[in-house]
């Protein structure tokens, strides 16, 4: 092929959330021409789609952000503890301006294809508007969670009323005035959209798969004095998160939860659940390795559960039996609460499933549901589905889905890259620490590893890098071993691709600790890329 005509760069990146827009920024800085594609009209990534009213964060906002400038750090106030979209997305735009990212993002555009040129060693990429681009590598900054999933529930297209989900919410205010809502799902999104809605909706009609864990919030204003204090220990927090377990500056706990008495448990419990945010699932170190710890972190939260909810027959069906934590920990805000209200109905879809939309609602196999406005908060195919959702092609023209079999197979080398697809690195990709670490600072590990690899290949006129097999096959198996000693991998939740009919069951978040994993990038990279095949085109001719 010919590349006269084809716009040329060193990277493209995909995706303007907090990985693309550090990633163009680090590039740039190195000297490397480097164009963002965003799909979005605005930077943001999730934080730009997820618009559904009570979207907010479930890390603490001062550890929920960029730590590579301390004077972003300091410029940067946050108002709340868990802040809301809303203010996410302004920082976000904020840092945009700030390092005049903008100029190299282009909106509006989706990235179909990435083929791997193996006569130009170059990543060819196909745009919806029809053009096309040349890479010399390809990286994607395109999340875990972005792969909508609306389930295939016969009737949907003929439902008069409108509908939306979670992840694809408008721009403009939904009005739920005098409205009957029905929301379908209750993981995150939804226990964070319902009190919400609720308190607006004439009625809301909860459709309910699987019954949560959920701890509240206890969101709160910050005052002066203690962002005050958070600012002036800015390298003190920098150095604890990116030294931590999780990406959060909180120390490891090593106690079982068996270790305590029965009466200091429930203290505990007790104290994390007064507190709020992630402190309950820190109590013990063993929650997530031990059946009967789990048993007891479990029955704690189904106690309040109780308590809470006035109908006992209603608080029956809010308890979860499943293993706590093998579905991610949410945050809530008067979500049991919310079930004392009379206009708020519980339909638990298990005992009487959703048969199908009518013009006029959702009929289950036992009732008709009168709604004006039905919300999926069902979730996404997790880790691999916005991989999928490109076709991404790598030597011998096979495509990511081929070589991981629809997600049956997936093998990576740290998470960042994968044999047979050179030159391509995927930001908090699968076996990955990701979701079960703060993202931003997983993301500022990756995106400075990768900048500096690539640095490192240009000094050393290196032109393509290549994932050595054995290298990954090592490290699938390492990931494989750590999950399989936790009750994650026994979950049926987005972590295990158990949430999407058909798709092979695979836990694909590394587990090892975030410190460890910083240890072990850092040691290939001081290793000379150990791993890796490292190419000058005059040895590839
Ligand atoms: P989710 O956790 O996967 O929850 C989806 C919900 O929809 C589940 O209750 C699921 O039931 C239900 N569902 C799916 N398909 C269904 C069907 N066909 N019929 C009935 N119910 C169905 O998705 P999410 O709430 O969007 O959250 C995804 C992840 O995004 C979270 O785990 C979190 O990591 C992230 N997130 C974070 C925040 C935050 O920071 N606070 C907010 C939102 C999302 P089952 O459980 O039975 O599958």
């Amino acid at each position: 092929m010919s590349s006269q005509t084809i716009k040329e760069v060193d990277a493209v990146v995909l995706g303007a959330g907090f990985a693309g827009l550090y990633m163009l920024h680090q590039l740039r800085s190195k000297g490397f021409s480097t164009v963002v594609y965003e799909a979005g009209d605005g930077v943001g990534g999730v934080w730009y789609w997820n618009r559904y009213p009570g979207a907010r964060c479930d890390i603490e906002s001062i550890y929920y952000n960029y730590t590579f400038s301390k004077e972003l750090y300091e410029e940067w106030t946050w108002t709340s503890r868990f802040p809301e979209q809303k203010e996410i997305l302004q920082y976000l735009n904020y840092v945009a301006d700030r390092f005049q990212l903008r100029e190299d993002i282009q909106f509006n555009t989706r990235v179909n294809a990435a083929h791997f040129d193996e006569e130009l060693n170059k990543w060819l990429i196909d745009l919806n508007d029809g053009q096309q681009v040349l890479a010399k590598y390809f990286i994607t900054g395109i999340g875990c969670l972005s792969a909508a999933n609306i389930p295939k529930i016969e009737g949907l297209q003929q439902f008069n009323g409108k509908w939306y989900h979670t992840g694809h919410w408008p721009h403009e205010q939904v009005d739920f005035t005098g409205k009957r809502v029905g929301i379908i799902g209750t993981g995150s999104s939804g226990i964070q959209a319902i009190p919400v809605i609720a308190k607006v909706a004439k009625h809301l009609t909860v459709f309910q798969r699987t019954p949560q864990y959920t701890i509240p919030a206890r969101n709160h204003p910050y005052d002066d004095g203690f962002i005050k204090e958070t600012k002036q220990n800015f390298e003190m927090l920098k150095q604890a998160m990116r030294n931590s377990v999780s990406g959060t500056p909180f120390a490891q706990n090593h106690q079982s939860a068996m270790e305590d008495s029965d009466v200091t448990r429930q203290e505990v419990f007790e104290n994390a659940w007064t507190q709020g945010g992630f402190a309950f699932s820190t109590t013990y170190h063993d929650l997530l390795t031990n059946e009967q710890s789990n048993e007891q972190a479990a029955e704690f939260i189904r106690s309040k559960i109780k308590q809470i909810v006035k109908n006992p027959a209603i608080a029956e069906k809010l308890c979860p039996t499943y293993m706590y934590g093998t579905k991610r920990q949410v945050l809530d805000s008067d979500y049991f609460e919310t079930y004392n209200r009379e206009n708020v109905l519980l339909v638990d879809v298990k005992e009487s499933p959703i048969k199908k939309i009518t013009e006029t609602g959702i009929q289950t196999i036992d009732k008709h549901f009168d709604l004006d406005i039905i919300i999926f908060a069902t979730g996404y195919d997790g880790m691999t589905g916005p991989l999928f959702k490109i076709d991404i092609q790598g030597k011998d023209g096979v495509t990511l889905k081929d070589k991981w079999e629809d997600g049956a197979s997936v093998q990576t080398y740290l998470g960042l890259t994968t044999a047979g697809f050179p030159n391509l690195f995927m930001i908090t990709g699968p076996e990955s620490p990701s979701v079960l670490v703060n993202m931003p600072i997983a993301i500022e590990q990756h995106v400075e590893w990768i900048a500096q690899c690539i640095d490192y290949l240009r000094k050393h006129d290196i032109d393509v890098m290549e994932t050595k097999i054995e290298a990954e096959e090592a490290w699938s198996k390492h990931c494989r071993e750590i999950a399989n000693g936790t009750l994650y991998v026994k979950g049926d939740s987005w972590y295990t691709g158990a949430n999407i009919a058909g798709k092979p069951r695979s836990f694909l978040i590394y587990l090892g600790g975030f410190d460890y994993y910083t240890k072990r990038c850092n040691e290939v990279a001081q290793n000379n890329y150990e791993g890796f095949k490292l190419m000058k085109l005059k040895s590839i001719s």
